[in-house]
Formats: C-alpha cells, sequence, structure tokens
C-alpha cells in the first residue's frame, strides 16, 4: 500500500499508475525499469582458449628434449588484452611439452 507524499491520501492503481484523488500520480513504469536495472549486472565470462585443443597445428620447432624439429602448439590467450598469447608446443615425437613466450 502507498500513500500520497502531498496530501496522505491511498494511492489508487490506474493504467500502470498510481493517482491520488488530488492529483499526484506516481509512475510505477519507472519504479521498475529501476529495480531491472539494478539486477542486470555484467557478468564476467571467462573464456579458456584452447582448454580443450588437444591437437594444434604443426610447426618447425625444434624440440628441447629430444632435439626434433617438429611440434604443434596452441595458443594460451592469457585474461589481459595487454599480454600477448602464451604458445605451448607439444613434440610430436617424444611428446615433450614446452612454453614460448613473444
Ligand atoms: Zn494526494
Ligand atoms: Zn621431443
Amino acid at each position: 500500500m502507498e500513500f500520497c507524499p502531498d496530501c496522505g491520501a491511498m494511492l489508487l492503481p490506474k493504467e500502470g499508475k498510481l493517482q491520488c484523488s488530488c492529483g499526484y500520480v506516481k509512475d510505477l513504469s519507472d519504479n521498475n525499469a529501476y529495480e531491472v536495472s539494478k539486477k542486470v549486472e555484467a557478468e564476467e565470462t571467462v573464456k579458456m582458449m584452447g582448454e580443450d585443443v588437444d591437437v594444434g597445428p604443426v610447426t618447425n620447432e625444434t624440440c628441447p628434449e629430444c632435439g626434433h624439429d617438429k611440434a604443434t602448439y596452441k595458443l594460451l590467450q592469457t585474461r589481459s588484452a595487454d599480454e600477448a598469447p602464451t604458445r605451448i608446443f607439444t613434440c610430436t615425437k617424444c611428446k615433450h611439452t614446452w612454453r614460448a613466450y613473444d
């Protein structure tokens, strides 16, 4: 129940608004819009790139373990846009993995 701030009489709902006999009108649609905007908060979505990709493209990278010159790689995107993505190499021969930073 709401009462008129001007005269204290009970407000009557009419056409989506609360009206008083004195002429005061409270617009309910404004109130609702405020409630909605309060609830809609930006949810941070973290994308994990390359998380479920086991085999990436093959590149001519020399394995530090066995000296093999072929390795697959994938990019590990960091959360910060300022940082370059980290490359993860996997030797196609011995499956040794190592990181490379640009
Ligand atoms: Zn009133
Ligand atoms: Zn290797």
